[in-house]
Protein backbone atom coordinates (compact mmCIF):
# COMPACT_ATOMS: atom_id res chain seq x y z
CA UNK A 1 0.00 0.00 0.00
CA UNK A 2 1.34 3.48 0.01
CA UNK A 3 2.24 5.48 3.35
CA UNK A 4 3.85 9.17 3.91
CA UNK A 5 4.96 10.54 6.68
CA UNK A 6 7.16 13.37 8.37
CA UNK A 7 9.60 11.90 10.88
CA UNK A 8 12.22 13.69 13.39
CA UNK A 9 15.35 12.44 13.71
CA UNK A 10 16.32 10.85 17.04
CA UNK A 11 18.35 13.44 18.90
CA UNK A 12 21.80 11.43 18.49
CA UNK A 13 21.09 11.64 14.76
CA UNK A 14 20.65 14.96 14.85
CA UNK A 15 23.95 15.86 17.10
CA UNK A 16 26.10 13.40 14.64
CA UNK A 17 24.62 15.59 11.63
CA UNK A 18 25.61 18.77 13.62
CA UNK A 19 29.33 17.11 13.70
CA UNK A 20 29.42 16.13 10.76
CA UNK A 21 28.36 19.14 8.88
CA UNK A 22 30.46 21.29 10.77
CA UNK A 23 33.90 19.46 11.41
CA UNK A 24 34.76 17.79 8.13
CA UNK A 25 34.28 21.02 6.22
CA UNK A 26 37.93 20.69 5.46
CA UNK A 27 37.10 16.58 4.21
CA UNK A 28 34.10 17.28 2.08
CA UNK A 29 35.29 14.47 -0.67
CA UNK A 30 35.02 11.67 1.93
CA UNK A 31 31.33 11.34 1.46
CA UNK A 32 31.82 10.22 -1.42
CA UNK A 33 34.24 7.13 -0.03
CA UNK A 34 31.29 6.61 1.90
CA UNK A 35 28.36 6.41 -0.48
CA UNK A 36 30.67 4.12 -2.57
CA UNK A 37 30.78 1.79 0.63
CA UNK A 38 27.16 1.46 1.19
CA UNK A 39 26.58 0.98 -2.17
CA UNK A 40 29.19 -2.06 -2.69
CA UNK A 41 27.98 -3.53 1.09
CA UNK A 42 24.51 -3.32 -0.59
CA UNK A 43 25.72 -5.17 -3.20
CA UNK A 44 27.81 -7.52 -1.58
CA UNK A 45 23.94 -8.57 0.10
CA UNK A 46 22.74 -9.13 -3.14
CA UNK A 47 24.76 -11.33 -4.53
CA UNK A 48 24.81 -13.58 -1.14
CA UNK A 49 21.08 -13.50 -1.34
CA UNK A 50 21.17 -14.55 -5.03
CA UNK A 51 22.86 -17.76 -4.10
CA UNK A 52 19.60 -19.27 -2.26
CA UNK A 53 17.24 -17.18 -4.13
CA UNK A 54 18.39 -16.84 -7.63
CA UNK A 55 14.61 -15.73 -9.49
CA UNK A 56 14.87 -12.34 -8.19
CA UNK A 57 18.31 -11.34 -9.36
CA UNK A 58 17.95 -12.56 -12.55
CA UNK A 59 16.49 -9.53 -14.46
CA UNK A 60 19.80 -7.79 -13.25
CA UNK A 61 22.80 -8.96 -12.05
CA UNK A 62 25.43 -7.16 -14.05
CA UNK A 63 26.46 -5.27 -10.80
CA UNK A 64 27.70 -2.39 -10.60
CA UNK A 65 27.88 1.19 -8.85
CA UNK A 66 27.42 4.46 -11.20
CA UNK A 67 27.53 8.08 -10.54
CA UNK A 68 25.93 10.96 -12.80
CA UNK A 69 26.20 14.43 -12.23
CA UNK A 70 24.48 17.27 -13.57
CA UNK A 71 26.96 20.32 -13.32
CA UNK A 72 24.28 22.58 -14.09
CA UNK A 73 21.52 21.57 -11.49
CA UNK A 74 24.35 20.95 -9.29
CA UNK A 75 23.35 17.42 -8.76
CA UNK A 76 25.58 14.28 -7.69
CA UNK A 77 24.00 10.69 -7.77
CA UNK A 78 25.24 7.35 -6.90
CA UNK A 79 23.15 4.20 -8.08
CA UNK A 80 23.43 0.74 -7.35
CA UNK A 81 21.76 -2.41 -8.53
CA UNK A 82 22.30 -3.84 -5.02
CA UNK A 83 19.77 -5.46 -2.14
CA UNK A 84 17.85 -2.13 -2.01
CA UNK A 85 15.70 -1.51 1.39
CA UNK A 86 12.18 -1.89 2.18
CA UNK A 87 9.92 1.16 3.86
CA UNK A 88 10.82 -0.40 7.50
CA UNK A 89 14.35 -0.80 6.78
CA UNK A 90 14.64 2.85 5.36
CA UNK A 91 13.01 3.83 8.48
CA UNK A 92 15.51 1.95 10.43
CA UNK A 93 19.16 2.07 8.90
CA UNK A 94 18.30 5.82 7.83
CA UNK A 95 16.73 8.25 10.29
CA UNK A 96 16.47 6.70 13.44
CA UNK A 97 20.05 5.14 14.77
CA UNK A 98 22.83 7.02 14.35
CA UNK A 99 25.40 4.00 12.96
CA UNK A 100 28.82 3.57 11.76
CA UNK A 101 30.66 3.74 15.34
CA UNK A 102 29.21 7.77 16.18
CA UNK A 103 30.25 7.15 19.54
CA UNK A 104 33.45 6.57 18.98
CA UNK A 105 33.64 9.33 16.56
CA UNK A 106 32.45 11.85 18.60
CA UNK A 107 33.99 10.70 21.59
CA UNK A 108 37.24 10.82 19.66
CA UNK A 109 36.07 14.39 18.39
CA UNK A 110 35.99 15.53 22.06
CA UNK A 111 39.27 14.43 22.78
CA UNK A 112 41.15 15.82 19.91
CA UNK A 113 39.33 18.71 20.48
CA UNK A 114 40.73 19.18 24.17
CA UNK A 115 43.71 18.18 23.53
CA UNK A 116 44.97 19.68 20.24
CA UNK A 117 42.16 21.55 18.44
CA UNK A 118 40.21 19.53 15.89
CA UNK A 119 42.30 17.55 13.29
CA UNK A 120 40.94 17.07 9.59
CA UNK A 121 43.03 14.05 9.50
CA UNK A 122 41.72 12.31 12.95
CA UNK A 123 38.10 13.06 11.33
CA UNK A 124 38.88 12.01 8.15
CA UNK A 125 39.61 8.65 8.94
CA UNK A 126 36.51 8.04 10.47
CA UNK A 127 33.45 6.34 8.55
CA UNK A 128 30.81 8.34 9.30
CA UNK A 129 28.41 6.48 6.49
CA UNK A 130 25.26 7.99 4.50
CA UNK A 131 25.08 11.37 6.93
CA UNK A 132 28.36 12.38 4.95
CA UNK A 133 26.49 13.48 2.46
CA UNK A 134 25.02 16.26 4.13
CA UNK A 135 28.58 18.14 3.77
CA UNK A 136 28.18 18.84 0.78
CA UNK A 137 24.38 18.51 -0.03
CA UNK A 138 21.55 20.94 1.51
CA UNK A 139 19.63 18.29 0.39
CA UNK A 140 19.76 14.23 -0.28
CA UNK A 141 17.02 12.18 -1.81
CA UNK A 142 16.92 8.35 -1.50
CA UNK A 143 14.65 6.09 -3.33
CA UNK A 144 15.13 2.59 -3.08
CA UNK A 145 13.77 -0.99 -3.99
CA UNK A 146 14.31 -3.98 -1.96
CA UNK A 147 14.70 -7.16 -3.94
CA UNK A 148 11.86 -9.12 -4.03
CA UNK A 149 9.25 -5.86 -3.12
CA UNK A 150 7.24 -4.93 -5.54
CA UNK A 151 7.58 -0.73 -4.33
CA UNK A 152 9.88 1.80 -3.93
CA UNK A 153 10.76 4.44 -1.33
CA UNK A 154 11.86 7.56 -1.32
CA UNK A 155 13.33 9.22 1.24
CA UNK A 156 14.13 12.76 1.66
CA UNK A 157 15.97 15.53 3.66
CA UNK A 158 17.67 18.16 4.00
CA UNK A 159 19.49 17.33 7.64
CA UNK A 160 18.31 19.67 9.56
CA UNK A 161 16.36 17.98 11.86
CA UNK A 162 13.15 15.65 10.34
CA UNK A 163 12.52 13.58 6.90
CA UNK A 164 9.87 12.69 5.28
CA UNK A 165 9.64 9.16 3.80
CA UNK A 166 6.58 7.98 1.22
CA UNK A 167 6.58 4.46 -1.18
CA UNK A 168 6.61 5.16 -5.10
CA UNK A 169 6.95 3.61 -8.50
CA UNK A 170 10.52 2.96 -8.95
CA UNK A 171 11.56 0.06 -11.90
CA UNK A 172 14.15 -1.59 -11.16
CA UNK A 173 15.64 -3.12 -7.74
CA UNK A 174 18.74 -0.90 -6.04
CA UNK A 175 19.00 2.55 -4.48
CA UNK A 176 19.51 5.90 -5.93
CA UNK A 177 21.16 8.54 -4.10
CA UNK A 178 20.78 11.91 -5.18
CA UNK A 179 22.69 15.35 -3.67
CA UNK A 180 21.54 18.50 -4.14
CA UNK A 181 25.01 19.98 -3.82
CA UNK A 182 25.74 22.85 -1.61
CA UNK A 183 26.99 26.45 -3.80
CA UNK A 184 30.58 26.31 -4.07
CA UNK A 185 33.01 29.13 -2.97
CA UNK A 186 35.96 29.93 -4.11
CA UNK A 187 38.79 27.34 -4.36
CA UNK A 188 36.26 24.46 -3.09
CA UNK A 189 35.83 21.14 -5.07
CA UNK A 190 33.40 21.09 -7.51
CA UNK A 191 31.56 17.70 -7.51
CA UNK A 192 30.21 17.49 -10.54
CA UNK A 193 33.27 17.72 -12.19
CA UNK A 194 34.59 14.34 -13.38
CA UNK A 195 37.87 14.74 -12.94
CA UNK A 196 37.27 15.58 -9.56
CA UNK A 197 35.56 12.39 -8.95
CA UNK A 198 37.99 10.25 -10.79
CA UNK A 199 40.73 11.46 -8.70
CA UNK A 200 38.55 10.84 -5.26
CA UNK A 201 37.58 6.97 -6.39
CA UNK A 202 41.00 6.63 -7.23
CA UNK A 203 42.02 7.68 -4.14
CA UNK A 204 39.29 6.34 -1.70
CA UNK A 205 37.47 3.33 -3.58
CA UNK A 206 39.99 2.27 -6.26
CA UNK A 207 39.92 -1.34 -4.90
CA UNK A 208 36.29 -1.50 -4.54
CA UNK A 209 35.42 -4.82 -5.85
CA UNK A 210 32.45 -3.76 -8.40
CA UNK A 211 32.93 -1.45 -11.10
CA UNK A 212 32.66 2.50 -10.30
CA UNK A 213 31.02 3.06 -13.92
CA UNK A 214 31.01 6.97 -15.17
CA UNK A 215 29.48 8.40 -18.78
CA UNK A 216 32.13 10.56 -19.35
CA UNK A 217 33.17 12.41 -22.69
CA UNK A 218 36.06 11.34 -24.48
CA UNK A 219 37.53 12.28 -27.72
CA UNK A 220 38.08 10.04 -30.47
CA UNK A 221 40.03 9.96 -33.98
CA UNK A 222 37.44 10.21 -36.75
CA UNK A 223 37.09 7.41 -38.95
CA UNK A 224 39.25 8.13 -42.11
CA UNK A 225 35.97 8.61 -44.45
CA UNK A 226 34.64 11.33 -42.41
CA UNK A 227 38.15 13.41 -42.13
CA UNK A 228 37.46 16.37 -45.05
CA UNK A 229 40.67 16.73 -46.98
CA UNK A 230 42.02 19.55 -48.67
CA UNK A 231 43.18 18.94 -52.29
CA UNK A 232 47.25 17.78 -51.23
CA UNK A 233 45.72 15.58 -49.00
CA UNK A 234 45.36 17.68 -45.74
CA UNK A 235 42.94 17.87 -43.35
CA UNK A 236 40.68 20.32 -42.73
CA UNK A 237 38.94 20.90 -39.33
CA UNK A 238 38.66 18.08 -36.70
CA UNK A 239 40.33 14.95 -36.78
CA UNK A 240 39.12 14.29 -33.13
CA UNK A 241 35.17 13.90 -32.08
CA UNK A 242 33.59 14.06 -29.04
CA UNK A 243 31.66 11.04 -27.53
CA UNK A 244 30.14 9.96 -24.61
CA UNK A 245 31.31 6.26 -23.25
CA UNK A 246 31.42 4.79 -19.76
CA UNK A 247 34.50 4.01 -17.94
CA UNK A 248 35.22 1.79 -14.63
CA UNK A 249 36.96 4.65 -12.66
CA UNK A 250 38.23 1.92 -9.95
CA UNK A 251 40.78 -1.30 -10.86
CA UNK A 252 39.42 -3.04 -8.87
CA UNK A 253 42.62 -4.73 -8.15
CA UNK A 254 42.65 -5.62 -4.60
CA UNK A 255 45.17 -8.41 -5.28
CA UNK A 256 45.62 -9.16 -1.56
CA UNK A 257 42.27 -10.42 -1.64
CA UNK A 258 42.90 -12.96 -3.70
CA UNK A 259 45.31 -16.60 -3.36
CA UNK A 260 48.39 -16.14 -3.70
CA UNK A 261 48.08 -18.57 -6.89
CA UNK A 262 45.97 -16.48 -9.05
CA UNK A 263 48.27 -13.64 -8.74
CA UNK A 264 50.80 -12.90 -11.50
CA UNK A 265 54.43 -11.45 -10.80
CA UNK A 266 53.47 -8.66 -13.27
CA UNK A 267 50.38 -7.84 -11.10
CA UNK A 268 52.60 -7.94 -7.42
CA UNK A 269 54.90 -5.60 -9.38
CA UNK A 270 51.76 -2.96 -10.88
CA UNK A 271 50.91 -2.94 -7.32
CA UNK A 272 54.14 -2.38 -5.74
CA UNK A 273 54.62 0.56 -7.65
CA UNK A 274 51.35 1.72 -7.11
CA UNK A 275 51.03 1.93 -3.72
CA UNK A 276 55.27 2.93 -3.37
CA UNK A 277 55.56 4.93 -6.10
CA UNK A 278 59.14 3.20 -6.78
CA UNK A 279 59.77 2.13 -9.95
CA UNK A 280 62.29 -0.60 -9.31
CA UNK A 281 61.12 -4.44 -8.73
CA UNK A 282 60.85 -5.00 -5.01
CA UNK A 283 63.20 -7.31 -3.37
CA UNK A 284 60.61 -9.73 -1.67
CA UNK A 285 56.99 -10.09 -2.01
CA UNK A 286 55.39 -11.56 1.21
CA UNK A 287 51.20 -12.22 0.62
CA UNK A 288 49.80 -14.03 3.56
CA UNK A 289 45.67 -14.57 4.01
CA UNK A 290 45.79 -14.82 8.17
CA UNK A 291 43.38 -17.30 9.39
CA UNK A 292 42.09 -17.48 13.28
CA UNK A 293 40.18 -15.94 15.82
CA UNK A 294 40.38 -13.01 13.24
CA UNK A 295 40.92 -12.98 9.47
CA UNK A 296 43.15 -10.92 7.63
CA UNK A 297 45.31 -10.44 4.25
CA UNK A 298 48.50 -8.90 4.07
CA UNK A 299 50.51 -8.26 1.12
CA UNK A 300 53.64 -6.91 1.79
CA UNK A 301 56.93 -6.02 0.03
CA UNK A 302 60.47 -5.95 0.32
CA UNK A 303 61.85 -2.84 -1.84
CA UNK A 304 65.36 -3.27 -3.34
CA UNK A 305 66.61 -0.01 -2.48
CA UNK A 306 66.04 1.82 1.37
CA UNK A 307 64.70 5.52 0.75
CA UNK A 308 67.14 7.91 0.77
CA UNK A 309 65.25 9.22 3.72
CA UNK A 310 64.56 6.22 5.63
CA UNK A 311 65.76 7.87 8.85
CA UNK A 312 63.56 11.25 8.87
CA UNK A 313 61.16 11.23 11.22
CA UNK A 314 58.99 12.87 8.97
CA UNK A 315 58.97 9.80 6.81
CA UNK A 316 55.74 7.70 6.28
CA UNK A 317 55.48 4.33 7.41
CA UNK A 318 55.04 2.09 4.36
CA UNK A 319 51.31 0.40 5.39
CA UNK A 320 48.16 1.04 4.16
CA UNK A 321 45.07 -0.43 6.29
CA UNK A 322 41.94 -1.34 4.17
CA UNK A 323 38.42 -2.57 5.72
CA UNK A 324 36.72 -5.40 3.02
CA UNK A 325 39.06 -3.30 0.41
CA UNK A 326 37.51 0.30 1.65
CA UNK A 327 40.76 2.44 2.51
CA UNK A 328 41.49 3.45 5.92
CA UNK A 329 44.62 5.26 5.95
CA UNK A 330 48.41 4.82 4.49
CA UNK A 331 51.29 6.08 6.50
CA UNK A 332 49.80 3.39 9.20
CA UNK A 333 52.78 3.21 11.76
CA UNK A 334 50.38 0.48 14.15
CA UNK A 335 50.79 -2.40 12.20
CA UNK A 336 54.66 -2.11 11.64
CA UNK A 337 57.13 -0.77 14.33
CA UNK A 338 59.18 1.86 13.28
CA UNK A 339 62.76 -0.03 12.16
CA UNK A 340 59.91 -1.76 9.60
CA UNK A 341 58.63 1.29 8.32
CA UNK A 342 60.45 0.66 4.86
CA UNK A 343 58.32 -2.34 4.24
CA UNK A 344 55.68 -1.69 1.73
CA UNK A 345 52.22 -2.95 1.81
CA UNK A 346 48.59 -3.57 2.67
CA UNK A 347 46.82 -5.09 5.42
CA UNK A 348 42.75 -5.42 4.93
CA UNK A 349 41.07 -6.54 8.39
CA UNK A 350 37.72 -6.52 8.23
CA UNK A 351 36.67 -7.18 11.53
CA UNK A 352 38.46 -3.14 11.88
CA UNK A 353 35.35 -1.38 9.86
CA UNK A 354 35.28 1.74 8.25
CA UNK A 355 34.98 3.17 12.05
CA UNK A 356 38.42 3.57 13.21
CA UNK A 357 41.02 6.33 14.44
CA UNK A 358 44.56 6.40 14.53
CA UNK A 359 43.68 7.07 18.40
CA UNK A 360 41.81 3.92 18.92
CA UNK A 361 44.17 1.82 16.71
CA UNK A 362 47.22 2.12 19.01
CA UNK A 363 45.13 0.86 22.00
CA UNK A 364 43.23 -2.15 19.48
CA UNK A 365 43.82 -5.53 20.49
CA UNK A 366 43.41 -7.01 16.81
CA UNK A 367 45.67 -4.21 15.32
CA UNK A 368 48.82 -5.41 18.18
CA UNK A 369 47.74 -8.97 16.85
CA UNK A 370 48.36 -8.39 13.57
CA UNK A 371 51.62 -6.46 14.37
CA UNK A 372 52.87 -8.87 15.79
CA UNK A 373 52.44 -11.51 13.20
CA UNK A 374 53.35 -9.52 10.44
CA UNK A 375 56.68 -8.53 12.36
CA UNK A 376 57.26 -12.27 12.98
CA UNK A 377 56.35 -13.25 9.29
CA UNK A 378 59.22 -11.01 8.09
CA UNK A 379 62.12 -12.23 10.43
CA UNK A 380 61.04 -15.34 9.25
CA UNK A 381 61.28 -14.31 5.30
CA UNK A 382 65.25 -12.61 6.57
CA UNK A 383 66.13 -15.56 8.14
CA UNK A 384 65.21 -18.01 5.16
CA UNK A 385 66.68 -15.76 2.54
CA UNK A 386 70.10 -16.99 0.96
CA UNK A 387 73.23 -16.00 1.98
CA UNK A 388 73.35 -13.73 -1.18
CA UNK A 389 70.27 -12.51 -1.18
CA UNK A 390 70.13 -11.39 2.69
CA UNK A 391 73.64 -9.58 2.29
CA UNK A 392 72.04 -7.46 -0.16
CA UNK A 393 69.23 -6.80 1.92
CA UNK A 394 71.67 -5.92 4.43
CA UNK A 395 73.24 -3.66 2.74
CA UNK A 396 70.40 -1.80 1.78
CA UNK A 397 68.70 -2.04 5.15
CA UNK A 398 71.17 -3.23 7.95
CA UNK A 399 70.97 0.11 9.57
CA UNK A 400 67.30 -0.21 10.00
CA UNK A 401 67.73 -3.88 11.48
CA UNK A 402 70.25 -2.35 13.72
CA UNK A 403 67.34 0.13 14.85
CA UNK A 404 65.37 -2.56 16.14
CA UNK A 405 68.05 -3.57 18.77
CA UNK A 406 67.17 -1.15 21.11
CA UNK A 407 63.71 -0.74 20.07
CA UNK A 408 62.43 -3.82 20.13
CA UNK A 409 62.84 -5.33 23.44
CA UNK A 410 60.34 -8.70 22.58
CA UNK A 411 62.37 -9.41 19.57
CA UNK A 412 66.00 -8.34 20.07
CA UNK A 413 67.54 -11.67 19.95
CA UNK A 414 65.92 -12.86 17.09
CA UNK A 415 66.70 -9.12 15.52
CA UNK A 416 70.74 -9.73 16.34
CA UNK A 417 70.57 -13.06 14.73
CA UNK A 418 69.89 -11.19 11.63
CA UNK A 419 72.92 -8.92 12.49
CA UNK A 420 75.75 -9.05 10.31
CA UNK A 421 79.58 -7.61 10.49
CA UNK A 422 82.78 -7.71 9.35
CA UNK A 423 85.96 -8.71 11.27
CA UNK A 424 89.24 -8.40 11.93
CA UNK A 425 89.53 -12.30 10.12
CA UNK A 426 86.44 -12.36 7.80
CA UNK A 427 88.28 -10.78 5.18
CA UNK A 428 85.61 -7.91 4.42
CA UNK A 429 82.73 -10.84 4.26
CA UNK A 430 80.01 -10.11 6.55
CA UNK A 431 79.39 -12.84 9.36
CA UNK A 432 76.93 -13.43 11.95
CA UNK A 433 77.05 -13.30 15.58
CA UNK A 434 76.27 -17.22 15.62
CA UNK A 435 79.49 -17.91 13.26
CA UNK A 436 81.03 -15.69 15.26
CA UNK A 437 80.77 -17.59 18.36
CA UNK A 438 80.92 -20.64 16.11
CA UNK A 439 84.79 -19.42 15.36
CA UNK A 440 85.56 -18.39 19.23
CA UNK A 441 88.81 -19.82 20.27
CA UNK A 442 88.64 -22.26 22.96
CA UNK A 443 89.75 -20.27 25.70
CA UNK A 444 87.44 -17.30 24.66
CA UNK A 445 84.70 -16.09 26.80
CA UNK A 446 83.63 -13.22 25.29
CA UNK A 447 82.40 -11.31 21.87
CA UNK A 448 84.82 -8.21 21.37
CA UNK A 449 84.03 -5.77 19.01
CA UNK A 450 85.37 -2.31 18.69
CA UNK A 451 83.79 0.86 17.03
CA UNK A 452 85.00 3.99 15.01
CA UNK A 453 84.20 5.46 11.72
CA UNK A 454 86.75 3.86 9.37
CA UNK A 455 87.37 0.21 8.49
CA UNK A 456 91.00 0.73 8.31
CA UNK A 457 92.26 2.35 10.76
CA UNK A 458 89.69 0.27 13.16
CA UNK A 459 92.01 -3.13 11.78
CA UNK A 460 95.04 -1.16 12.46
CA UNK A 461 94.32 -0.04 15.46
CA UNK A 462 96.77 -0.56 18.70
CA UNK A 463 94.12 -1.33 21.00
CA UNK A 464 93.42 -4.58 19.45
CA UNK A 465 97.17 -6.07 19.42
CA UNK A 466 96.51 -7.82 22.36
CA UNK A 467 93.50 -9.80 21.43
CA UNK A 468 95.73 -10.79 17.90
CA UNK A 469 97.98 -12.03 19.52
CA UNK A 470 95.77 -14.39 20.97
CA UNK A 471 94.21 -14.58 18.11
CA UNK A 472 91.23 -13.78 18.76
CA UNK A 473 88.30 -12.31 16.73
CA UNK A 474 87.11 -8.38 16.53
CA UNK A 475 83.97 -7.75 15.10
CA UNK A 476 84.60 -3.67 13.36
CA UNK A 477 81.74 -1.61 14.00
CA UNK A 478 81.01 1.59 11.95
CA UNK A 479 78.09 2.35 11.63
CA UNK A 480 76.51 4.73 14.09
CA UNK A 481 73.85 2.77 14.72
CA UNK A 482 75.84 0.30 16.11
CA UNK A 483 76.73 2.37 19.19
CA UNK A 484 73.09 1.79 19.99
CA UNK A 485 73.38 -1.65 19.18
CA UNK A 486 76.60 -2.71 21.80
CA UNK A 487 74.61 -0.48 24.77
CA UNK A 488 71.64 -2.26 24.54
CA UNK A 489 73.14 -5.67 23.66
CA UNK A 490 74.88 -6.54 26.75
CA UNK A 491 75.09 -10.64 25.58
CA UNK A 492 73.90 -12.81 22.81
CA UNK A 493 73.33 -16.32 23.27
CA UNK A 494 75.18 -16.36 27.03
CA UNK A 495 78.19 -14.39 25.55
CA UNK A 496 79.07 -10.86 26.39
CA UNK A 497 79.91 -8.33 24.17
CA UNK A 498 82.81 -6.62 25.06
CA UNK A 499 84.33 -3.31 23.57
CA UNK A 500 88.45 -3.84 22.54
CA UNK A 501 88.94 -0.35 23.58
CA UNK A 502 87.70 -0.04 27.08
CA UNK A 503 89.40 -0.68 30.37
CA UNK A 504 91.69 -3.42 30.71
CA UNK A 505 91.22 -6.33 28.82
CA UNK A 506 91.63 -8.67 31.57
CA UNK A 507 93.23 -11.50 29.50
CA UNK A 508 95.82 -12.30 31.80
CA UNK A 509 96.34 -10.73 35.19
CA UNK A 510 98.94 -7.77 35.42
CA UNK A 511 102.04 -8.49 37.71
CA UNK A 512 101.21 -6.70 41.06
CA UNK A 513 105.17 -5.49 41.47
CA UNK A 514 105.81 -4.80 37.94
CA UNK A 515 102.31 -2.14 38.09
CA UNK A 516 104.59 -0.71 41.35
CA UNK A 517 107.37 -0.07 40.00
CA UNK A 518 105.90 1.98 37.05
CA UNK A 519 103.40 4.13 39.62
CA UNK A 520 106.06 7.24 39.79
CA UNK A 521 106.40 7.14 36.33
CA UNK A 522 102.42 7.17 35.81
CA UNK A 523 101.71 9.99 38.40
CA UNK A 524 104.33 12.17 36.74
CA UNK A 525 102.52 11.21 33.05
CA UNK A 526 98.98 12.03 34.70
CA UNK A 527 100.12 15.41 36.17
CA UNK A 528 100.94 16.47 33.11
CA UNK A 529 97.86 15.88 30.85
CA UNK A 530 96.11 16.92 33.76
CA UNK A 531 92.49 16.72 33.15
CA UNK A 532 92.88 15.08 29.89
CA UNK A 533 92.68 11.55 31.17
CA UNK A 534 91.01 9.83 33.97
CA UNK A 535 93.68 6.93 35.00
CA UNK A 536 97.21 5.95 33.67
CA UNK A 537 97.52 2.46 34.42
CA UNK A 538 99.64 -0.38 33.01
CA UNK A 539 97.95 -2.63 30.47
CA UNK A 540 98.30 -5.97 28.83
CA UNK A 541 96.58 -4.82 25.55
CA UNK A 542 99.65 -3.28 23.60
CA UNK A 543 102.26 -5.88 22.00
CA UNK A 544 104.23 -3.85 19.65
CA UNK A 545 103.05 0.12 20.24
CA UNK A 546 104.36 1.51 23.68
CA UNK A 547 100.55 3.35 24.97
CA UNK A 548 96.97 3.94 23.93
CA UNK A 549 94.18 6.02 24.81
CA UNK A 550 91.16 3.66 25.84
CA UNK A 551 87.92 3.98 27.60
CA UNK A 552 87.31 3.06 30.80
CA UNK A 553 85.05 -0.08 31.29
CA UNK A 554 81.36 2.00 32.11
CA UNK A 555 82.38 4.85 29.99
CA UNK A 556 81.32 5.65 26.33
CA UNK A 557 83.48 4.63 23.37
CA UNK A 558 85.48 7.00 21.83
CA UNK A 559 83.19 7.08 18.64
CA UNK A 560 80.22 7.50 20.66
CA UNK A 561 81.75 10.65 22.33
CA UNK A 562 82.46 11.81 18.67
CA UNK A 563 78.95 11.27 18.28
CA UNK A 564 77.57 12.78 21.42
CA UNK A 565 79.36 15.63 20.42
CA UNK A 566 77.95 16.34 16.71
CA UNK A 567 74.28 15.42 17.67
CA UNK A 568 75.00 18.41 20.29
CA UNK A 569 74.61 16.24 23.60
P1 LIG B 1 27.15 1.51 7.91
O1 LIG B 1 27.48 1.42 6.46
O2 LIG B 1 28.36 1.55 8.76
O3 LIG B 1 26.16 0.50 8.37
P2 LIG B 1 25.90 3.93 7.09
O4 LIG B 1 25.47 5.15 7.81
O5 LIG B 1 26.88 4.13 6.00
O6 LIG B 1 26.44 2.93 8.16
O7 LIG B 1 24.62 3.22 6.50
C1 LIG B 1 23.55 2.89 7.36
C2 LIG B 1 22.73 1.74 6.79
O8 LIG B 1 21.93 2.17 5.73
C3 LIG B 1 23.52 0.59 6.23
O9 LIG B 1 23.92 -0.31 7.22
C4 LIG B 1 22.52 -0.04 5.27
O10 LIG B 1 21.66 -0.92 5.97
C5 LIG B 1 21.73 1.14 4.81
N1 LIG B 1 22.19 1.60 3.50
C6 LIG B 1 22.94 2.70 3.25
N2 LIG B 1 23.19 2.83 1.93
C7 LIG B 1 22.58 1.80 1.32
C8 LIG B 1 22.47 1.34 -0.05
N3 LIG B 1 23.05 2.00 -1.06
N4 LIG B 1 21.75 0.22 -0.29
C9 LIG B 1 21.15 -0.46 0.71
N5 LIG B 1 21.24 -0.10 2.00
C10 LIG B 1 21.93 1.01 2.32
MG1 LIG C 1 28.54 2.82 5.43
Amino acid sequence: GTQKETCEFKTEVQQLLHLIINSLYSNKEIFIRELVSNASDAIDKARFKEQTQPELFEDDNDYQIRISTDPEKKTFEIIDNGIGMTYDEVNENIGTIAKSGTAAFMEALEKSKKENGLSPELIGQFGVGFYSAFIAADKVTLVTRAAGSEEGVKWESDGKGSYSIETVEKEKRGTTITLELKETGEGDQDFTEEYTIRHIIKKHSDFVTYPVVMNVEKTEPLPEEQIVKDSDGKPIGDTFKKVRADETLNSMKAIWAKSPDDVTEEEYEEFYKHISHNWDKPMEILHKKFEGITEYDALMFLPSKAPFDMFRPERKHGMQLYCKRVFIMDDCKELLPEYLSFVQGVVDAPDLNLNVSREILQEDRLVRNIRKNLVKKIFSLLEDMDKEKYETFYEEFGQAIKAGIPTDFENKDRIASLLRYKTTKSDGKYISLDQYIENMADDQKEIYYITGENMNALINSPLLEALKAKDYEVILMVDPVDEWVTQSLPEYKEKKLKSAEKGDLDLDKVDEKEKDAYTPLFNFIKEKLEDKVKEVQISNRLKDSVACLSGDDFGMSAYMEKIMKASGQ
